[in-house]
Formats: C-alpha cells, structure tokens, sequence
C-alpha cells in the first residue's frame, strides 16, 4: 500500500495547511516540465497528485488512517492488502469496470480529439455611451468617440511572446493540450481527460512573455471611432460597429463596439416621437389681432403664423421641421405651442386704453358661466399635440 505521508514527506499529523505547502513542493520537484519526461517522474507525479487527493480530503485521509486506500481499485474494500496499487481491478467489479472503462475511455477519446485550443480568444463587446446634440440627430452627423478598452500589443504584435521568443510545445501533455487520467472507483478505473494545467490546455508553453502586455497579446489603451449619428435616432438607440470593441488576447479579432445615444437635452426644443415641441410667449394683443413672428428653429429663422383670436396653448405646426425617424427620409413637425401673455404691468395710459375696450365690447362686468372641461384649452391641446 502507498504511504501517501511519506510520498508528500509530512508526518502524519500534518496540517491541511502543510500537506498543501509539501504538495506544491513535491509539483515543483517533479514536474515533468522540470525534471524531465520520463516514466520515472511521470510516475512519482501521478503518485504526488494521487497522495495529495487522498490527505487533501478529510474523508479520504480518514479512510487511510484506518488503513484502507481510497485509491486503490475497488474502492479499498478491505485492509488494502490484496488490492495493490495499479495491480489490476478489484475482483468481482471485473465486469462493471471493463463495461466503465470502455464507456469512459470511448467519451475520453471523443474530447482528446478536440486537441489542443487555441490562445486566440475573440475580444468582448464593449457597450459605450454617446453624447449628441437635438440637431445631430434630427440631420444625422459625424461624432469621435474616444475610449478606454483593450488594444492589440505593439511590441509582441499578439503573439504574446517577447520579441525574437516563440511558443514552445507543452512537455506535460506533448502538445496535446490535454491530459489523461485514471480515476479508480468503486466501478473500476475511469478515465477522463483534462485540460492540461501546465498549459492550460493550450499546447504550448510561453518561456518569455511579452514584458509589454505581460503574455496576453493586448494592453489597456483607448480607441477612436468616428460614429456616424443616424439621422432619427433617439435617446437609448444602439449602433453597433463591429470589431471595434475590445481586442481579442493573443491576437485574437476584437469584439464589436455598441454605441448607446444620449440626446442632450434642448433648450427651446423638446421631442415628442416623430415630432419637435416648443413654446412660443405672445403678447396678448398679438394673439387678438394677429401677427406674424420669426423664430429661430434648428432649419433656422422660421415664420410662425399667429391668426387673429389665437387662444392660449394654441398649437401652430410648422410641418416638417420636426425629429425625423430611423430608416425614413419623412421628418415630423414642429409644434409650436402659444404662450398668450397677459400684461401686467399696465400704465395708467394703458389701462384707460384697456377699459374703452372693454366697455366697446360690454365686458366691464363679465358674466359668469362655466366651461366644460371636454373642450378646455388643455385637451384642446393635447388632442392637437397627439395630431387629433
Ligand atoms: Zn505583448
Ligand atoms: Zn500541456
């Protein structure tokens, strides 16, 4: 029977702590990418990594102590004499081992098929957000954006080896990325296979990393795009530019970038769907009698027509001046709602002129009658914005 103390070379009332120090003292002494790919040491390091599982488990250790192998075949059933190590499966499991073996060994071969995998991984997407301007999106525009992601190594160029360095061949696992393993159960042995730890299951081992990237292919570094701004798009729209985002490692292709669009907030314009809203103070005389206003809009000085008797909230449209929408060339309107001021700061001059008026049309003493509310100036207004 192994004596799994004295492989790790600790005592028997060592701690989880010291078994898991002498285990990584024992790896660093015989790995066969140190000492050397014979089957001596590739034997001593399947008995190291064997001991290890055994007083690495408090379970297992306790069987031990007691004087049976957990990893013996068979399971230990016993005092462990009769069920050396290696010597063939237990008797009597014969059958349901051979049926195991075969089984896991088919399944083992489908995954070592598979070879090694490749270094090169895609980069991430990167998700970034994008501050435009009301006008940028209602005319589409050309906005940089620079940030901070993964770029590609200049100095290794993603091999991720220093300059005049190459990868070299696994020596654990021939390259194979993977390694083979007999679990022995109470079934029998099982094989399964891993990805190497030596490399990760790569194949390969990189003697010298890049000292610029550190063997990873890519660095923190930023990036500049030149995002085209589509006409129509909104606040929360995303835009995806694809292999912009992060780079992949070890030269691997970069992950596609998605802008998310902000549309900073106006200060004379608010968006409504398809369709621009403003509000546009008029003095009260304007509104009675009529007027003609200019008003600065995002096409530039535009007339508004303010007809004679306009009401307060009254909606003038300005037809296809408006936000546009994605993939349409048709842009919404500009709604321009009337704010009639009243004037309160009347002079004696212009308070006499008010109450001649008021006199002319019998409105000195106003009589009292309630509106409805249906056709209030407020759902006039909303029926008008909806386009009712
Ligand atoms: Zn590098
Ligand atoms: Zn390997």
């Amino acid at each position: 029977m192994n004596d799994y103390y004295a492989i790790l070379g600790v005592d028997k009332s060592a701690t989880p702590e010291e078994i898991k120090r002498a285990y990584r003292r024992a790896c660093r002494e015989s790995h066969p990418d140190v000492a050397g790919s014979t089957p001596e040491v590739e034997e001593r390091f399947k008995q190291i990594n064997a001991a290890y599982e055994v007083l690495s488990d408090p379970q297992k250790r306790e069987m031990f102590d007691m004087g049976v192998d957990p990893m013996a075949p068979g399971g230990g059933g016993g005092n462990g004499s009769g069920f050396g190590f290696g010597g063939g499966t237990g008797s009597g499991f014969g059958s349901f081992a051979d049926i195991f073996e075969t089984f896991f060994a088919a399944a083992a071969g489908a995954q070592a098929s598979r070879g090694p995998v490749s270094r090169q991984q895609r980069g991430r997407d990167q998700l970034e957000r994008l501050t435009v301007d009301l006008a940028d999106v209602v005319f589409g525009a050309q906005a940089d954006l620079t940030f901070s992601t993964f770029v590609a190594c200049d100095l290794c160029g993603g091999s991720c080896c220093a300059p005049g360095t190459e990868p070299v061949r696994c020596q654990a696992c021939g390259g194979r990325g993977a390694t083979e393993r007999v679990v022995r159960s109470m079934l029998g042995n099982m094989r399964t296979v891993d990805a190497c730890r030596t490399c990760q299951g790569f194949g390969t081992v990189i003697p010298t990393p890049c000292p610029e990237c550190a063997g990873q292919g890519r660095i923190r570094g930023s990036k500049q795009v030149t995002v085209t701004v589509p006409a129509g798009a909104d606040s929360g729209n995303r835009l995806r530019v694809q292999g912009r985002g992060e780079a992949g490692l070890a030269g691997g292709p970069n992950g596609d970038l998605y802008i998310v669009f902000q549309v900073r907030r106006h200060p004379d314009f608010t968006r409504e769907g398809d369709n621009l809203v403003c509000t546009l103070p008029v003095p009260m005389t304007a509104a009675a009698l009529g007027a003609t206003m200019v008003i600065e809009t995002l096409d530039g000085p535009q007339e508004v027509n303010v007809r004679p008797g306009s009401q307060p909230r009254e909606v003038v449209t300005l037809e296809g001046l408006g936000a546009g929408r994605l993939n349409s060339n048709r842009r919404g309107d500009l709604k321009v709602v009337l704010d009639i001021r009243v004037p309160t700061d009347l002079d004696d001059a212009q308070r006499e002129l008010l109450q001649r008026l008021a006199a002319e049309r019998g409105e000195e003493h106003p009589e009292a009658a309630l509106a409805s509310t249906a056709g209030s100036v407020f759902s006039r207004l909303k029926d008008k914005l909806a386009g009712r």
